[in-house]
């Protein structure tokens, strides 16, 4: 519209690119991103009065949809007693507590602001823990915009067709070792190759930055056999999957006990946080306690803990999930049942709430399979239906989220 047009044309001015994330400029499916006036439920407006169902979801925050009156209420309540202290106030005590209760892996937990800096700690504290500097990342996983973690990362990444960046030092990434998802023979011969060397493996277990594709049987169970059996940690990047596949994320799914995991996104209920916990004794190596320094000026801000709390409470009693899973089945189901009406080739794929379709007739395992999806032809669905006034992310490489709010 003319209005988010003029917006754009102003923010490219001001901002590289016009926006504060890459994804969001519409780079990978062409044209102008629309600015956003606001947002309820299963749906945003943006400032020319055009209302779309949104498959975003914030990227992933809003499981209830958008604006939930029991989250606003918090925040709003919060905010009257100040915003941030810098010293500790009862939230982030509340905040461990579900986290812990919610997910039994997790004896310990850290807030932090960003999935981000979740990861950076993670892989900090791993290293720390272990005296070992090796990290094994996967093809097409990302974990954030962190220095040594962006090897051949998805999401924006893949986007762009830059999975490395400019800006980091080969000495920052020299102990990254990148091997394909769901390859067994992979995983065992680096652990051969370099023994007593791995400080941890970190993953998603159901990577969704690369679309949406899902460890196949016995994949997890060997990655955890794996890292136990050399010491390594195993590190789950939780940050898509937790609170969203279930109260204890992709690790409650498939039934693995992780040593460290990341959250972010749902964990906020919408405002800026991120988490790592994991084991007692490895989380007691960070400072104060321990050697392994990490901090944070706005880390447990009371608003973000108000917010993040009210979700965390609303997904306890189960119905949220189970109403997403029957949700995602029916959207599943129309969707397939679309794609063959239409003679169109979709390897769909779903994981409870989140989904991809890859324009493919290959089944998709890892990043290889997914470079094989006619992006051209995404472009064109994903403008063919915003034009019907539904908003997919604006990637092939990108999950879709289900919310509580889609009918
Ligand atoms: N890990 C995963 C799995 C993610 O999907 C993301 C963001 N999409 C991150 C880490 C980074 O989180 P943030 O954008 O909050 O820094």
């Amino acid at each position: 519209g003319a209005k988010s047009d003029a917006l754009f044309a102003q923010a490219l001015r001001w901002i590289p690119g016009g926006v504060n994330s890459p994804v969001r400029a519409f780079r990978g499916v062409g044209g102008n991103p629309f600015f956003v006036e606001r947002a309820e439920g299963a749906r945003v407006w943006d400032v020319d009065g055009n209302a779309y169902v949104d498959y975003v979801g914030t990227w992933g925050p809003a499981i209830f949809g958008h604006a939930p009156d029991f989250i606003v209420k918090a925040v709003q309540e919060r905010a009257a007693f100040g915003t941030s202290f810098g010293i500790p106030n009862p939230l982030e005590v509340r905040m461990a507590e579900l986290v812990i209760q919610c997910v039994p892996s997790v004896q310990k937990v850290r807030m932090c602001n960003s999935g981000t800096e979740a990861t950076m700690s993670a892989i900090r504290l791993a290293r720390g823990f272990t005296k070992r500097d090796k990290i094994i990342k996967f093809e097409g996983c990302y974990h954030g915009h962190v220095d040594s973690l962006l090897v051949r990362a998805g999401s924006g990444a893949l986007t762009f067709g830059h999975p490395d960046s400019a800006g980091v030092p080969a000495a920052f990434t020299q102990h990254t070792i990148v091997i394909p998802f769901n390859d067994k023979a992979a995983l065992e011969e680096v652990f051969k190759a370099n023994p007593g060397q791995i400080a941890g493996v970190i993953i998603e277990p159901v990577p969704g930055n690369a679309g949406l594709y899902l460890p196949q049987p016995g994949y997890l169970e060997l990655l955890r056999e794996i890292t136990r059996k050399n010491d390594s940690l195993l590190i789950f990047d939780e940050v898509m999957t937790g609170f969203r596949l279930g109260l204890a994320g992709a690790q409650g799914v498939f039934g693995i006990t992780p040593d460290l995991s990341c959250f972010g996104k749902i964990i906020g209920g919408g405002l800026p946080v991120g988490a790592f916990g994991g084991r007692a004794d490895i989380m007691d190596c960070l400072a104060p306690l321990g050697p392994v320094y990490q901090a944070g000026t706005l880390s447990g801000n009371p608003l973000a803990m108000a917010a993040g709390i009210a979700a965390l409470e609303h997904l306890l009693d189960g119905k949220v999930h189970n109403q997403l899973e029957a949700l995602g089945a029916e959207l599943e189901a129309g969707l397939k049942t679309a794609a063959k009406a239409a003679g169109q080739a979709v390897t769909f794929q779903r994981c409870g709430s989140m989904f991809c379709g890859y324009f493919t007739d290959q089944p998709v395992y890892n990043l290889a399979d997914a470079m094989r999806s006619d992006r051209e032809k995404f472009a064109r669905y994903f403008h063919g239906l915003l034009n019907e006034g539904v908003y997919l992310a604006p990637s092939q490489f990108e999950a879709g989220f289900i919310s509580a709010a889609h009918g």
